[in-house]
């Protein structure tokens, strides 16, 4: 009885962070087509110089 209740457990948890995953990648992809596409430049290019990557 207390090994069937820790399965269940288990199987539970592990739904969850996929699920985060899934919800999360949809947003990214939903958020990057709907942007302008001049924002989404200025902020790789941000990005690139904030982690020191040569850039110009
Ligand atoms: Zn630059």
């Amino acid at each position: 009885m207390t090994t069937k209740t820790l399965n269940a457990s288990v199987a539970g948890s592990a739904i969850l962070p996929a699920l985060f995953a899934v919800v999360l990648g949809l947003g990214i992809i939903t958020l990057a087509g709907h942007v302008q596409a001049s924002a989404l430049h200025d902020a790789a290019h941000d990005v690139r110089h904030a982690t020191g990557f040569p850039c110009h």
